[in-house]
């Protein structure tokens, strides 16, 4: 059953029920209240004949010591024809309950009589042939008789109003309860309006559009709901578009992996097949076995830098607070016998914090790629200098330099801008990644920027520890 439904069946029942007990409380309240002004009535009026009654008494000849039953009969005819409407329902009876008197109609039974002594007046409602009746019972005090005088008065009006009170309670609920059925209908289908917008929303992005989100119309909880859902929308199409992307990435990688695989296995096997199907002369067969021995020690090379990206991939950097003197130290001595290129060493100290073998590697890999990238005895700069965010480590160059729609691809395994030049030069276009991962666990990011033909910069940020006063430390390595 739809929410909305619900919400009004339960409205109406509470409505139904509400109206229901009010209507019965007031039609009863205003029946009894006009019952006891009937009953208020009776009495007084039975009181009053009494009074009438020992009233006519005292008129009786002197002749009678005690009142006759023949007297009383007549008082009780001239009292009962006194009545409004013709005549009064009445009854005497003598001090033994036994009737002296009965008005023709007088229908109750004898029930007043125990009830009743000279005391005390006692009453009842009571139903006979159809009708309702206050039937009273008073005692009379007259010329030495005690009598009882009994009275019935008509109250079948009272009972008839209520139950029309009733009928017409009942017609007047069921009119209301119509109205409030419509004007509920009306109510719950707008507070419901947010649900049905958010399931439709909920239907969409299963069916797989994640871009369609639920419209908010209103700032209550439905619609703090609806703006967590659309928020959790939003999270969800993020991570979605994230996993597509590396699912690209990912195959990219793969197609570009079987590639690079199958350039140096297609020399090898080729040489190979060569040597065992044809009887080579010396230099033939050392030139074969040389390639052989090349294109595998490249594939070596590759898998071992593949093993250092996933490596570094997955691991946490230990990141250790280390001066960068003894980095840079390294790196001079490192490059000290390479002569083709002009490397130049300026930083700053400083104790920064890096796990300095993978910066090492970082910084090898970015000075031997500015070598590649440089003609013979081009000037390679490294500079390392405190900023306000940290230690800034750069290689420059002024080599070939990298155009600009390559920039950012250059990062990506196996991507090379010139395959044949990098090739020569053993590359695998995975130098960079493998930097990509390792800043990546030092919190940071390789920044590039290059221009064709004049040259390129690598740079990347470091957490510093503490500044040590600054003395700068230049050496020229040849
Ligand atoms: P590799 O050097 O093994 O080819 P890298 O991932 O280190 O792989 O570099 C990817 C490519 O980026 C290189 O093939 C080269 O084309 C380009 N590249 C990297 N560094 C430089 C540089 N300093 N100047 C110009 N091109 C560069």
């Amino acid at each position: 059953m739809k929410f909305s439904i619900k919400l009004v069946l339960s409205t109406m029942i509470v409505l139904a029920l509400a109206l229901g007990f009010s209507g019965f409380y007031f039609v009863n309240y205003v029946f009894e209240t006009s019952l006891d002004r009937e009953v208020g009535q009776a009495l007084d009026e039975s009181s009053i004949l009494s009074f009438a009654f020992e009233t006519a008494a005292l008129n009786v000849p002197l002749k009678y010591s005690v009142l006759p039953d023949t007297v009383v009969e007549e008082i009780a005819s001239k009292l009962e024809m006194g009545g409004q409407g013709g005549g009064r329902l009445l009854r005497i009876a003598d001090e033994e309950k036994n009737i002296l008197y009965t008005s023709s109609g007088f229908a109750a039974d004898e029930g007043l009589f125990p009830q009743t002594d000279q005391h005390t007046k006692s009453y009842r409602v009571i139903r006979v042939q159809g009708g309702y009746y206050v039937h009273t019972c008073v005692s009379i005090d007259a010329l030495n008789r005690i009598l009882y005088l009994e009275t019935m008065k008509d109250v079948t009006e009272v009972f008839t109003e209520r139950s029309l009170g009733f009928s017409l309670y009942r017609k007047v609920t069921v009119v209301m309860l119509l109205t409030g059925m419509v004007i509920m209908l009306f109510i719950a289908s707008l507070l419901t309006k947010p649900i049905r917008l958010l399931t439709k929303a909920t239907r969409k992005m299963a069916a797989g559009d994640y871009t369609y989100r639920a419209r908010q119309i209103s700032r209550d909880e439905l619609g703090q709901l609806t703006g967590d859902f659309n928020r959790m929308a939003n999270a969800l199409e993020d991570t979605i578009l994230q996993l597509e992307e590396e699912i690209e990435a990912r195959e990219e990688f793969m197609g570009a992996f079987a590639h690079e695989l199958k350039t140096p296995l297609t020399a090898i096997i080729g040489y190979a097949d060569m040597l065992r199907s044809h009887k080579l002369d010396e230099e033939k067969s050392i030139l074969s076995a040389n390639y052989i021995y090349t294109e595998g020690k490249r594939l070596e090379a590759m898998a071992f830098r593949l093993l250092d990206i996933i490596v570094a991939g997955q691991e946490e950097a230990d990141l250790q607070e280390t001066p960068v003197g003894g980095l840079f130290a390294y790196l001079q001595e490192m490059f000290a016998e390479k002569k083709e290129a002009d490397i130049r060493f300026a930083y700053e100290e400083a104790v920064v914090l890096m796990e300095a073998n993978l910066i090492k590697t970082v910084l090898v890999n970015l000075i031997d790629n500015a070598c590649k990238a440089s003609e013979t005895g081009g000037v390679i700069e490294v500079t390392g200098k405190t900023i306000d965010d940290g230690y800034r480590i750069a290689v420059r160059d002024y080599g070939i330099g990298i155009p600009e729609a390559e920039l950012s691809k250059i990062v990506k395994a196996f991507y090379m801008v010139d395959k044949s030049r990098a090739r020569s030069k053993n590359g695998a276009g995975l130098g960079l990644a493998l930097c990509a991962e390792i800043l990546k666990i030092h919190h940071s990011e390789l920044l590039i920027e290059s221009k064709e033909g004049e040259g390129s910069c690598f740079s990347f940020v470091l957490s510093t520890y503490e500044k040590i006063p600054s003395t700068e430390n230049t050496t020229d390595e040849k």
